[in-house]
């Protein structure tokens, strides 16, 4: 009889227990469909979640992507709210002036395999391409003592692009391809420094990738002019069918960091080069809109 006596106090301890913490459980958390068990996880943020009133549904996904930071996730909310996607929302809180001039530089990211280089993103002169191949079955510039070497890929690429505009009897010629660190130096610091806003500082040209190439035709050369010729139609019709985009493209300056080139084309792919090409999106806007975008370093 004690022992029953004993174990129906227990009971009665245990309930009472169990009473008072769920009367501690806010019903508002309760309404936004939160559980005991969540705040036991998420005690920290549980003002925050109060205080955004923020539905479990939303933290639940937006604490998926490893961007997420949790001191953000009230403004993470807000953005939600008006309208934002999540990844837009957590890219415009994360990387507030992603798509303005900044006087900042961080180590270029890659995004979904996408090496991303502007006058922002740079790499460093250790940055070596790999899989170089020599330039070759496609018309080029010959200089002495060059040789012009690009990515594997991209010139698997490029030589199915260049077959498109030969057979529209077109004669494109390559101008430039991979441009090592130490030669982008030399170009910098041999340059007239009222021509600099022209050129790409050490690690921040994409040549630097492997991945770029300069394309002309012979009468234009890398002038305005090339804008008015066949071949540049032609790449403005058609280069993204190949995987190729055009990198700095005009009403874009103030987002890519460099003046208009009607000849600097970039190889992604034919998947991102076609939707770049659908949306109208220069690269940095195609990464931001689209994908989470890696923290910059503090
Ligand atoms: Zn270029």
């Amino acid at each position: 009889m004690k022992k029953i006596i004993r174990v129906c106090q227990l009971i009665v301890i245990l309930l009472l227990m169990v009473s008072c913490f769920s009367e501690e459980f806010p019903h508002e958390l309760k309404e936004l469909g939160y559980t005991v068990e969540d705040l036991k996880s998420f005690k920290h943020l549980e003002k925050t979640i109060l205080a955004g009133k923020i539905p479990k549904v939303f933290f639940e996904e937006v604490r998926q992507y490893s961007v997420f930071q949790p001191q953000n996730l009230l403004d993470y909310y807000f953005l939600h709210l008006q309208g934002y996607s999540i990844i837009q929302s957590l890219n415009r809180i994360n990387h507030p002036n992603f798509l303005s001039w900044e006087d900042k530089t961080y180590p270029a990211i890659t995004v979904e395999g996408i090496i991303l280089v502007n006058s922002k993103y740079g790499l460093s002169w250790g940055f070596f391409p790999t899989e170089l191949v020599n330039l070759q079955g496609v018309g080029f510039i010959k200089r002495p003592n060059e040789t012009m070497q690009i990515k594997k890929s991209a010139l698997s690429a490029y030589s199915l692009l260049y077959q498109a505009m030969q057979s529209q009897q077109l004669e494109p010629l390559v101008f430039s391809a991979y441009r090592p660190y130490e030669k982008q130096k030399t170009l910098w610091e041999e340059a007239d420094p009222l021509n600099r806003m022209y050129l790409a500082k050490p690690g921040h040209s994409e040549h630097q990738t492997g991945l770029a190439l300069d394309i002309a035709s012979m009468e234009s050369g890398l002038t305005d002019y090339f804008e008015n010729t066949i071949v540049f139609h032609f790449l403005s019709k058609h280069a993204h069918e190949f995987g190729f985009i055009l990198r700095y493209p005009k009403n874009k300056e103030h987002i890519t960091g460099y003046p208009y080139e009607a000849w600097h084309y970039r190889y992604v792919g034919i998947f991102h080069a076609q939707r770049m090409h659908e949306q109208n999106l220069c690269l940095e806007e195609y990464l931001y809109f689209n994908y989470p975008l890696p923290l910059n370093p503090n």
